[in-house]
C-alpha cells in the first residue's frame, strides 16, 4: 500500500536520512545531525527535509535583519 506523498518522503542517499521519520524532528535536532554529518544546508538533496529545513533557517534569519 503506498500513498501520494512517497516520493516526497524517500530516504535520502546523502545523509541517510529517512524523510519519513525527520518531518517529525525539529530543527534543533536536525542542525545537530547535520553538523555531526559535517553537511551544511546547500549540500543536501532537494528531497531531503534536512536541506530544506536548514536553508529555510539561513533565509530567514537574513530577512529580519536587513529589514
Ligand atoms: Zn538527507
Amino acid at each position: 500500500m503506498t500513498t501520494k506523498a512517497d516520493p516526497m518522503l524517500q530516504s535520502c542517499d546523502l545523509c541517510g536520512c529517512q524523510n519519513a521519520v525527520q518531518v517529525h524532528l525539529s530543527e534543533e535536532v536536525l542542525r545537530k545531525v547535520s553538523g555531526m554529518q559535517g553537511l551544511s544546508a546547500d549540500e543536501f538533496p532537494e528531497w531531503c527535509w534536512k536541506g530544506a529545513v536548514l536553508s529555510n533557517e539561513e533565509s530567514v534569519e537574513h530577512g529580519p535583519i536587513l529589514g
